[in-house]
């Protein structure tokens, strides 16, 4: 078998090696189970079974509609019926289950799409057609392979798999929170979309922006997964996968090397003290966010809570989410963002296309001024939840004062409801502004009057202000933190915050690198939050240079004409002041 290298983004640190699993945008998640060679007489009789009962399920669905409807109409599960007794599909499934001892439901799913394939590629239009029948009959074999809940779930993963897929929305990484997935690559993204933000709080590594990787790699083909150089090696040579497993340990042996930055402040050597807090999709995380001494969390991003179900999260199990992680981040901070959906971020309760929440179309705060029905609920379990630890309040995209004031208006209503059912809450709960639209950055003067601290969203500002969609991988190359119109933003914005005394923070990608978060630092930025992973390093960083130089890089970096030319000299600078902090590159 021939290496092949697949160069893609690096989206999240680390090295993964395993089996691969192709993650098609198809309704079922049917990963491979290994069976043992005495299992395969149980599979074989578990499948036959399985098409026995379809038949019957089929013959009296069959027999309703003849009775209901008529027999023209029932005529349609003859097709179907056809496709379930074909005996080269069922001969080569129990071929395939004896040769490559793998479950039933695995071997089928494999022949089956093979036969959509074969079917989508013929000419003849009514035969094409009967894609449709080929599907809905693989659908019922499989939910009477299968627990039916479980078709859409990571849960039945036994081992540990690399997933590869063209995209992955955040309910798909979501669902695979604390499964056995080892490693992501997908064909498009960047460096900011939420496939990199969630492999790095799931700790995993992931290459995103691999063109056609699904093409390249077959299921269970083993592979690397190189996040760091963004990298996926396909069947590599014994030599690459050595080489691999030794960074693989070295990497593993300096895990813990900033550990001992846990308890000590983000303060530099000169003085200048700044917090550092994490980032935080899923409250489980709470535990990794303590343990790696985060100063509280500056983004929890609630979308998640609307991910993966049905229906919208009720206030009392939003407030019961909220007070759980502001009991546990206690006596720090957490700063809860509304509802940020829409672009990268869509929500499978409302049952909507993902095209009516572009970019830069009806989404995040917009969409919640909208449906208050969605937004009070929010606010009122957020603001339950504030007598129990310390919580602040964060709107997402909000484009200028006006939008500001109404959703402030919102909040007082909410208020005043709490206040007349004698409802307990924070009363001078902080209210706070992310500035991620650039017209944000550009009135945060006027901003800054109304709110009560900012939060710089540059995942969003910068693809923005370079018109740069932050998930295409084609125009990633573009995607500048250091661009000077990113950073005479963040510079407006910082300082604006400051002149009306209110603290500015970080929470884009840009505060976990450390080329970036030296000039951030030099900008006079109070709070940087980030993934819980990179907050020793980054802790490491400010304790190892003083403010002084890197007021003088920020200076020196907002004269300069490129993005290029500003990561150079803050990476030059640094390597001077704190070679340590590259080491090793995890
Ligand atoms: C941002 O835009 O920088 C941000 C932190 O929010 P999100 O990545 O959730 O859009
Ligand atoms: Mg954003």
């Amino acid at each position: 078998m021939t290496e092949i290298v697949i160069k893609g983004i690096p989206a999240a640190p680390g090295i993964a090696m395993g089996s691969a699993f192709i993650l098609d945008k198809q309704e079922f998640i049917v990963p491979p189970r290994a069976i043992m060679a005495t299992e395969v007489p149980v599979e074989i009789a578990r499948f036959e079974e399985a098409l026995i009962k379809t038949r019957e399920e089929i013959l009296s669905l069959k027999k309703k509609i003849d009775f209901e409807i008529g027999a023209q109409h029932a005529q349609i599960f003859d097709a179907h019926l056809l496709v379930l007794e074909d005996r080269t599909m069922i001969e080569e499934v129990i071929k395939k289950i004896k040769a490559e001892k793998l479950s039933a439901e695995f071997i089928f799913f494999q022949i089956l799409k093979k036969y959509v394939k074969v079917f989508s590629h013929i000419q003849d239009e009514y035969l094409r057609e009967r894609i449709t029948d080929v599907n809905d009959i693989g659908r019922r074999v499989l939910k009477n392979l299968m627990d039916e809940s479980k078709l859409h779930e990571f849960d039945n993963l036994t081992e540990q798999l690399i997933i590869i897929a063209h995209d992955l929305s955040p309910s798909d990484t979501v669902s695979m929170y604390n499964k056995n997935i080892i490693a992501f690559a997908t064909d498009i993204g960047g460096r900011t979309s939420h496939t990199a933000i969630m492999a790095k709080s799931l700790g995993v590594p992931a290459v995103v922006g691999l063109k056609d990787a699904t093409l390249q790699i077959n299921n269970q083909d083993y592979v690397i997964v190189d996040g760091r150089m963004g990298l996926v090696i396909v069947n590599p040579k014994p030599e690459t996968n050595e080489i691999y497993s030794n960074e693989k340990s070295r990497i593993e042996s300096f895990r813990h090397r900033f550990d001992d930055m846990r308890d000590l402040p983000a303060e530099t050597i000169d003085g200048k003290r700044v917090r550092i807090t994490a980032n935080c999709e899923l409250p489980e995380e709470t535990p990794v966010i303590i343990k790696h001494g985060a100063e509280g969390i500056g983004l929890y991003r609630t979308e998640y809570f609307y991910m993966n179900r049905v229906d919208l999260p009720s206030e009392e199990e939003q407030y019961q989410a909220y007070r759980h992680v502001a009991e546990a981040m206690a006596p720090h901070p957490i700063t809860i963002r509304t509802l940020d959906l829409g672009g990268d971020k869509f929500i499978s309760s409302l049952q909507l296309p993902r095209d009516m929440y572009p970019s830069l179309g009806w989404r995040a705060i917009r969409f919640c001024l909208e449906r208050p029905d969605i937004f009070t609920t929010q606010l009122r379990a957020i603001l339950r939840a504030s007598v129990h630890g310390r919580i602040q309040l964060m709107y997402p995209m909000i484009s200028g004062p006006g939008e500001l004031r109404q959703a402030n208006n919102i909040l007082e209503e909410v208020k005043d409801n709490l206040k007349d059912e004698k409802i307990p809450f924070d009363e001078n709960i902080a209210v706070g502004v992310m500035i991620e639209v650039p017209s944000a950055a550009l009135t945060a003067d006027l901003l800054a009057k109304e709110a009560d601290f900012f939060s710089i969203g540059t995942n969003d500002l910068i693809q923005y202000t370079l018109a740069i969609d932050r998930v295409n991988e084609k125009t990633a190359y573009l995607y500048e933190p250091g661009h000077p119109a990113v950073l005479k933003l963040i510079q407006k914005a910082i300082e604006a915050g400051h002149q009306s005394k209110i603290k500015v923070g970080l929470c884009g990608e840009m505060s976990s690198e450390p080329v970036l978060a030296f000039l951030l630092l030099g900008l006079d930025l109070d709070e940087f939050s980030m993934s819980p992973l990179n907050i020793l390093q980054i802790k490491k960083l400010i304790r190892s240079v003083r403010y002084i130089d890197a007021q003088e890089l920020a200076q020196r970096a907002l004269g300069l004409s490129t993005g290029k030319e500003v990561e150079e000299l803050s990476q030059s600078r640094l390597k001077e002041l704190a070679p340590h902090i590259f080491h090793v590159e995890t």
